[in-house]
């Protein structure tokens, strides 16, 4: 195979793309590909907690990111009906920086894929990766550009990191998965930017609304992002109450309905571009305990391909960064020509352990607050416990994951710095 990659990326999101970067850091040849030309936006409340900007240092785009992104998020807030309660964001001890940013997933992602390009990352894009077939050390890819011929690549290992809001490629032995029958509990999930709301720079507001959540932020250029989660029962009778209304606008005007703070943070605020939405979202574990496509020995999940956090805490780009980093230098121990179905067997058993001890805990949480959220009466008498104890509020972050390091002194730097 002298015209194959090392290590074949499938998605150039931030877990691709930080995948791709590692890898190619470390001397792999590393190909990418992307299925839409960038910047894009895209639905993400677009928030990084701290312990990931040194990451994004060793990623080599911590500056460049840094002066794109909005304020620190030093405060951290609970809107609940007529109640907003707000605390200081515990800050993270661990690594130089002490409080996250936001920046918008049109900047984020060409600003890493650029970074992967500098490092000799071949980029395809926009192409689509449609069908997979071979095993560890052979695998033959289809890639498609439109108005293009179908052509096949192919590569030693592959990196799934096409997410998980539709479908990833065919891959040669394996049916799809059945869809999922509909459930009222499926959460569908929209975002919105807007100019001139009235929050104040740094403030991260978590909106707990019946059937609902969702948070603010106050990102780059004075730019206000608004994303959130609807139950597809709570969506329905949102739009048949205002059925003159596209879905996001009607999921806007509930959630100003229900809730004090976002129609105060929206009072005078102008919308900017239209809204976009995606789902069903189904959070939770994709990876197996012995990684992922075991069958096939060398495709492994990274980011929300390999699992998905409820976005209620913001920790997805998190999770995408560090799946990468946990999984490159398992990868790059050995030259990707060594690779066989003994030795990827090895690598998919101690990424799945490495990458359950990192997030396990963060997506049962997640997912324990995000059904508190949506139960107005828990929402309610956890706003009443947070009233009288509001730093409850910076324990529940610290719990979240927002002032963990990123765990990334295994990391090799000086390359990537
Ligand atoms: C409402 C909401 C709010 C959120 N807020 C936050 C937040 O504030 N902070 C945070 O950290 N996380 C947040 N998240 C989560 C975050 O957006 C995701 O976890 C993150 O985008 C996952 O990154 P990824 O690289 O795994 O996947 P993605 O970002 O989804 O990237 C996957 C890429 O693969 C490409 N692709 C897919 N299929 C193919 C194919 N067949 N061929 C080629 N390319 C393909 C796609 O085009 C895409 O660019 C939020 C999510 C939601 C829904």
């Amino acid at each position: 195979m002298s015209s194959a990659y090392d290590a074949l990326v499938i998605g150039g999101g931030p877990a691709g793309a930080a995948s791709a970067i590692l890898l190619a850091a470390s001397g792999w040849r590393v190909g990418l590909v992307e299925q839409h030309a960038f910047p894009r936006r895209k639905v993400c409340g677009e928030c990084i907690a701290a312990g990931n900007l040194e990451l994004l240092d060793r990623l080599g785009v911590g500056a460049q990111f840094r002066a794109l992104a909005g304020a620190e998020l030093r405060r951290v807030g609970w809107m609940h009906a007529m109640t907003t309660i707000a605390a200081d964001m515990p800050a993270c001890t661990v690594g130089p920086y002490a409080f996250g940013r936001a920046l918008g997933r049109d900047h984020l992602d060409p600003l890493l894929l650029g970074r992967a390009r500098e490092l000799g990352v071949t980029v395809l894009q926009p192409q689509r990766v449609s069908a997979v077939a071979g095993t560890i050390g052979a695998y033959s890819v289809e890639v498609m550009a439109r108005g293009e011929p179908a052509r096949r690549l192919e590569a030693r290992i592959l990196i799934d990191a096409h997410g998980s809001w539709q479908r990833g490629p065919q891959v040669a032995g394996e049916g799809h998965a059945a869809r999922a029958a509909n459930r009222a509990g499926d959460l569908f999930a929209f975002k919105a930017t807007y100019l001139r709301a009235s929050i104040s720079p740094g403030f991260l507001p978590v909106l707990a609304v019946r059937g609902a959540y969702g948070g603010m932020v106050l990102g780059e250029s004075g730019r206000t992002t608004l994303a959130c989660c609807i139950r597809r029962d709570t969506l329905a009778a949102c739009r048949a109450a205002q059925p003159s209304l596209s879905a996001g606008a009607a999921v806007e005007a509930y959630l100003r309905r229900e809730c004090r703070g976002v129609r105060e943070l929206l009072g005078g605020a102008l919308r900017q571009g239209a809204w976009l939405s995606v789902g069903p979202l189904r959070p939770g574990v994709r990876l197996g305990p012995r990684g992922g496509n075991f069958q096939g020995g060398g495709i492994f999940p990274v980011g929300n391909a390999a699992g998905e956090s409820h976005p209620l805490i913001g920790e997805g780009i998190s999770m995408a960064l560090q799946s990468a980093a946990i999984l490159a230098p398992i990868l790059s121990a050995q030259p990707a020509s060594a690779f066989d179905a003994e030795r990827g067997a090895a690598a998919q058993y101690r990424y799945a352990a490495a990458w359950r001890a990192a997030f396990l805990p963060r997506l049962r949480l997640a997912a324990t607050y995000a059904h508190l959220a949506m139960r107005p009466p828990l929402a309610a008498a956890a706003g009443a416990v947070l009233r009288r104890w509001p730093r409850l509020l910076a324990t529940a972050t610290r719990l979240a994951g927002k002032t963990r390091s990123a765990h990334i002194s295994h990391l090799k730097s000086p390359e990537l710095a």
